[in-house]
């Protein structure tokens, strides 16, 4: 254990650097910026921001006092939120999945967690939903606690742990069968089995639980349900006696079905979504977490290149936004980052516009909707007297051009400056 601690301590001092110059002035007055109504329609200005003990103190056309942080030119949002994240994943085209799962230590992928982290924040990413450690455990809930400590400098961490996967029903896989590999996930079978593997992930410290209610049975082949109707009502019944919600990954329609009729709370992916279950997600207040990134950076990894006739992959993804945009589904911004790399988080609220919404709502998507699956709508989402103080500060107006949320100047997190580019280069 020894061993471990000091290089995560020699990390956390060398990643010290920005963070140390970090002003902790308060009250802070943010001053000249165009300010995003609490509705997200339009910004507004000639007003100031002020901001006292970590909250939101005012939106003020008067003065205020306290130091001012001059954002004039930049347009002020609410701290983003992804709804679906795995820290402690990397891109695949870097190293696949089966070698970072398999190959590398609990420790080592928590230390690249620490720097996922970091660059998420760094990005405008002040809250995320952490979906699975694939195989590191109950790393999320380190980088969580970590977090809320102040140890090292993250978003808020909303932790599913381990994951819950039905026997059979995830990787690593294809060896031969003599082999039997610990899987990247949670396995449970039955109504009793699921209830247990709940249990004990909540007393592990999950916030959510997310289920595997489809995934290949083989490597290569098609996705198919895994867990009956049975086993997916206990987990939600178990998961919401100890106050928790659940997380579905479903792509067939079949396993969204049973996930909805479950009682689940967010599907994620969900691309063979037909227009029944859209419906019946719409009806249950069940919301769809497209993860439109992941399926494109898988489309690149496997040989696609942007500006070329859409892969399949892709072209599943825009159809999929396209019916859920239709059936008024609600929408929220969940990337899979770790799929492809943490910081670019954007890249999911950029697509949701290229894939058919306007910015308002793919902004709406990463903020209010965002919160209001996290039960933070009180909270955060929104720049409001009361609220936290998360705020980002952009340079371009991301209502007329979504891609302004990849020029982010200033992070403020919990009232605290946490990034300050503006004096950087255009
Ligand atoms: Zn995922």
């Amino acid at each position: 254990m020894r061993p471990f601690v000091c290089v995560l301590a020699g990390l956390l001092l060398s990643l010290a650097g920005d963070s140390g110059r970090c002003l902790a002035q308060d009250p802070l007055v943010l001053k000249g910026a165009q300010v995003l109504d609490e509705n997200g329609a339009s910004f507004r200005e000639g007003v100031m921001v002020a901001l006292s003990d970590g909250r939101i103190a005012a939106i003020t056309e008067g003065s205020a006092e306290g130091t001012t942080l001059e954002l004039e030119g930049l347009h002020l949002i609410p701290g983003l939120i992804d709804l679906h994240t795995h820290l402690v994943l990397y891109p695949y085209d870097q190293r696949s999945w089966d070698d970072q799962v398999m190959r590398e230590s609990v420790e080592l992928r928590t230390i690249r967690g620490v720097i996922g982290a970091r660059k998420t924040l760094l990005s405008g990413f002040t809250t995320i939903r952490e979906l699975g450690t694939e195989g590191a455990g109950f790393a999320d809930t380190a980088l969580r606690d970590a977090v809320n400590l102040g140890l090292i400098s993250g978003p808020r961490i909303l932790a599913a742990t381990r994951a819950i996967v039905a026997t059979g029903c995830y990787g690593p896989s294809g060896f031969a069968p003599r082999w039997d590999l610990p899987k990247g996930a949670q396995v449970a079978d039955g109504v009793d089995g699921v209830r247990k593997a709940v249990r004990e992930q909540v007393a592990a410290g999950a916030d959510w639980i997310k289920v595997y209610a489809d995934y290949r049975r083989v490597r290569g082949g098609p996705s198919t349900p895994t867990f009956s109707q049975e086993e997916l009502t206990a987990i939600v019944d178990e998961a919401r006696s100890a106050g928790r919600p659940v997380a579905s990954h479903a792509a067939t329609d079949e396993a969204i079905r049973r996930s909805v009729m479950a009682g689940v709370k967010t599907i994620e992916h969900g691309y063979g979504a037909s227009e029944e279950s859209l419906r019946l997600m719409k009806q249950h207040g069940v919301v769809l977490c497209p993860t439109l990134a992941a399926s494109e950076a898988i489309a690149r990894y496997t040989g696609w290149s942007p500006g070329e006739p859409d892969s399949i992959r892709i072209k599943t993804a825009r159809e999929l936004m396209k019916r859920a945009l239709r059936s008024g589904v609600t929408i929220a911004c969940g990337s899979d980052a770790g799929v492809f790399a943490h910081g670019t988080n954007a890249k999911e609220i950029e697509l949701m516009v290229e894939y058919g919404m306007t910015p308002e709502q793919a902004l709406e998507a990463a903020t209010r909707t965002a919160a209001a699956v996290l039960s933070l709508e009180n909270e955060v989402g929104k720049i409001r007297a009361g609220f936290k103080a998360d705020l980002v500060a952009v340079e371009g107006d991301p209502l007329q051009d979504i891609s302004a949320l990849r020029r982010v100047k200033v992070v403020i997190q919990g009232g605290r400056i946490v990034v300050d580019r503006r004096n950087e280069d255009r």
